[in-house]
């Protein structure tokens, strides 16, 4: 039908479709100079144990964009991702979230402080991903063993093998392994079991509903016990009451992450938070 159309065939598009097209690669040229400008922000947010002590952070990628103010991940981490930018994206957090963990070397309640850094499935499966990190963990000096990787299952799906290898490669180094999201995907307790990992962190949907849906409360349940037969370190994520604090205690689970703890916030307002009181 297009091609009967002939010349006239744009006249198929949706206007809006074409809208939204353009928005599309203005977004993507005004990332593209972000991230050469240097307009991009790591903010962290704490990850805390039973007793409320913070025990590590996560570093979340902001966007500092000119008129808009803060852009938050959601709104371009997809199109970083469709378009490539993601791998130039993906390294720059990576050596900002090393150089972090290296200035935190020694400083009263910073020190001991495992900082987990999301990546995406693209960057992940690089021929060169595993040289990429040693070398952002040698030029600054970060203790490897404090990083801590997150990837989704979804990543996992396709050429499992060679994710695992890629993960064994890395924990020969002291890095560490959390599956984020976790209960969104399809994992089978088997091949959970062959998977290199360090941690699961709780989906936080799951958590949002944990005390009314009567599912959900079975699925957190579900994944604690999991947690603990697989000998993996369990987080739960998005914690906002008290209340969802009280179940998940309730049922063994060890850390927490929410905004009942605290919001992803600049590195400078995150350590005022954990050094000691003077
Ligand atoms: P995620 O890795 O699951 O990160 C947790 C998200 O939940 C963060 O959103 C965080 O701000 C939010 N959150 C934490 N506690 C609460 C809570 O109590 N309530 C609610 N409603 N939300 C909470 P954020 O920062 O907008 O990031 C969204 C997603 O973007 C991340 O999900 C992650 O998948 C991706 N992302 C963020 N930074 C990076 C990055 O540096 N690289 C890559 N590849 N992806 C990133
Ligand atoms: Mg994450
Ligand atoms: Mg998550
Ligand atoms: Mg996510």
């Amino acid at each position: 039908q297009a091609k009967a159309a002939g010349r006239n065939a744009i006249r198929l598009f949706d206007p809006g479709l074409l809208e939204q097209m353009r928005a599309r690669s203005q977004l993507e040229a005004e990332l593209r100079q972000a991230l050469s400008l240097g307009d991009l922000r790591l903010h962290y947010q704490p990850v805390v144990n039973v007793a409320g002590g913070v025990i590590g952070a996560e570093a979340l990628v902001r966007w500092q964009h000119h008129e808009r103010g803060l852009v938050a991940p959601g709104e371009f981490i997809p199109l970083a991702e469709q378009t490539g930018l993601i791998l130039p994206l993906g390294r720059w957090v990576l050596q900002r979230a090393c150089e972090q963990l290296a200035a935190w070397a020694g400083q009263p309640g910073l020190d001991e402080l495992v900082l987990s850094v999301n990546v995406s499935a693209r960057q992940f499966r690089q021929a060169e991903f595993t040289d990429q990190v040693r070398a952002a963990l040698r030029a600054s000096g970060a203790r490897a063993h404090l990083l801590r990787l997150e990837l989704t299952e979804s990543l996992l799906l396709t050429d499992t093998e060679e994710m695992i290898a890629k993960m064994v490669e890395l924990r020969a180094e002291g890095v560490g392994f959390s599956l984020d999201d976790f209960g969104t995907g399809y994992s089978s307790l088997s091949y959970l079991k062959r998977l290199p990992l360090d941690q699961l962190k709780i989906d936080r949907a799951f958590v949002r509903d944990v005390l009314t849906d009567p599912n959900d409360a079975a699925i957190v349940r579900t994944i604690l016990a999991l947690a603990r037969s697989l000998d993996l370190r369990v987080v739960a994520e998005g914690v906002e009451i008290d209340e969802q604090l009280h179940f998940l205690r309730q049922h063994g689970c060890p850390a927490f992450q929410g905004y009942l703890f605290g919001r992803p916030v600049p590195v400078h307002e995150f350590e005022r938070a954990c050094r000691p009181a003077a």
